[in-house]
């Protein structure tokens, strides 16, 4: 079995390969972190076939505001495209992954969420619709606000749907279950991973472009004493519609950055993204209450801000690299009540003396936790890894919220998924993709191999 490299500069070009017929798996920007890039001849070997490794990247990218100011995207346009081109025009979209040159289309193909999904809630619902190219090539719509279990192929299948809602139920609050959602035409695309089809068009909800104010507060690191996290995770979850971002950086995760751009040494940094009509009454109501000093809280400019986002999760992945370790990080969501338990969790992590991180969506309960362990450390990391997804199962969290399943987190899924999502999985691929040509080595298939 080989890996065949093609290239695709139009959505003409992808849906001539389709009608070939030929196993693909096709990718965008690259960035996903649970796609084995480096060695993805061995990750996509399993299977008896060649496998075509398809480039969607220099699809000419191409943006425009329909009549109802939503933000329409074809090709391969990145996050940072869409976000300069909607401020152009007095817009803003609600969705800002930390990778920016990730792309649009792909985000929704891993159900891509970031900071703001706090204040704007997740891609999934800021979707109006979409197109993609199935299995034979044919272009599709898929609208939002239809039913799936309406599409003619699927509207005898009904008890199945059913079934799978009632347990997506309890992942509801969540940015990601641990399998999609299936109740709306779009989300046949959303989180599939480009298993169900290769997605060329999507129309994104906006929002007219608000002023923000970017604050940092710095905080006692949080393995030493999380009582103040604790106060502001709490104080800000019913400032929704104020506060648009609430992310953690902790002490460690600063570190990999030149001493002079740290904002704050040996403290852990909260940052907030807040509409800046509403900064006095926040002061007031919220910040001024904090027990902390004033000084500890202090405005930064947002270029700045987005640089210190982007540097970190890059840094760190460099810093690994040219030591030769591998990082083994975590996407977990937890509740609200869980919270406090997750910290807990991730402390005991942080006791074991191998190198780590903590940094992320603080305020969604929704922290990367990176251990850089030596190689002879791995299987440690591994086992620590194994028995936090169990914790993780018995609190009814989301063990992967954000980042998406790929190859490298099949392992760790099993536990979570039932028969029924296996049924609707095996049940979506024989309708969408009867040949299996499109990733074929995604999560879909996993009841099929094990
Ligand atoms: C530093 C860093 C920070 C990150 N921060 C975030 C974050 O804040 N939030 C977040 O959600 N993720 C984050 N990620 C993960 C990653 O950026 C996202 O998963 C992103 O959506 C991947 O986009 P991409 O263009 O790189 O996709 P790729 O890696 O190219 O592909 C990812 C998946 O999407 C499928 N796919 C790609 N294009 C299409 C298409 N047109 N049609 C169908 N399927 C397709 C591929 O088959 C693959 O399964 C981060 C990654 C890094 C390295």
């Amino acid at each position: 079995m080989a890996i065949i490299n093609k290239t695709f500069s139009s959505t003409e070009e992808v849906s001539k390969h389709l009608t070939e017929g030929e196993a693909t798996f096709y990718h965008t920007s690259k960035t996903s972190t649970v796609v084995p890039y480096e060695i993805l001849e061995r990750a996509l070997g399993a299977i008896d076939k060649d496998v075509v490794v398809g480039d969607l990247s220099v699809i000419r990218p191409e943006m425009s505001l329909d009549a109802h100011k939503n933000l329409v995207v074809r090709g391969a346009v990145t996050w940072k495209d869409a976000k300069e081109f909607c401020l152009s025009n007095g817009r803003e979209i609600g969705t800002s992954p930390t990778e920016e040159l990730a792309g649009v289309l792909a985000g929704l193909a891993t159900s891509c969420t970031g900071e703001r999904a706090f204040g704007f809630g997740t891609l999934r619902n800021q979707v109006v619709s979409c197109k993609f190219l199935d299995h034979e090539g044919k272009e599709y719509d898929l609208f939002r606000d239809k039913k799936l279990v309406e599409l003619p192929f699927l509207n005898d299948s009904k008890e199945l749907f059913d079934e799978y809602g009632t347990t997506y139920k309890n992942y509801s609050l969540y940015k990601n279950a641990p399998f999609p959602r299936m109740e709306s035409e779009t989300d046949l695309m959303i989180g599939t991973e480009g298993q169900l089809g290769v997605i060329t068009e999507a129309t994104l909800e906006t929002t007219p472009a608000a002023d923000v104010i970017y604050l940092f507060l710095m905080l006692p690191k949080w393995e030493e004493d999380d009582r103040l996290h604790l106060e502001v995770f709490e104080a800000v979850q019913n400032l929704r519609n104020k506060v648009y971002a609430v992310e953690l950086i902790d002490e460690n995760s600063l570190q990999v950055l030149p001493i002079e751009e740290r904002p704050a040494v040996g403290k852990d940094l909260i940052f907030l993204e807040i509409n800046s009509a509403y900064f006095e009454e926040l002061y007031e109501n919220f910040l001024s209450k904090l027990d902390m000093p004033e000084e500890d809280i202090f405005e930064i400019a947002s270029q700045k801000c987005r640089e210190l986002r982007m540097k970190i999760p890059r840094l760190t992945f460099e810093q690994n690299s040219r030591m030769g370790v591998t990082k083994k990080g975590t996407d977990v969501q937890v509740s609200r009540e869980n919270f406090k338990d997750l910290l807990a969790y991730y402390r005991k992590f942080s006791e074991l003396g191998i190198p780590y991180n903590l940094f992320g969506h603080f305020g969604d309960a929704h922290l990367h936790f990176n251990f850089m362990p030596k190689s002879e450390e791995e299987s440690i990391c591994q086992k620590k890894l194994e028995g936090l997804y169990e914790a993780v199962r018995t609190w009814n969290g989301s063990p992967f919220a954000e980042h998406g399943i790929g190859i490298i987190k099949q392992k760790f899924i099993h536990s979570y998924l039932e028969e029924i999502h296996f049924k609707m999985f095996k049940l979506l691929k024989s309708k969408l993709d009867p040949k299996n040509v499109l990733f074929p080595q995604g999560f879909m298939t996993m009841g099929e191999r094990s």
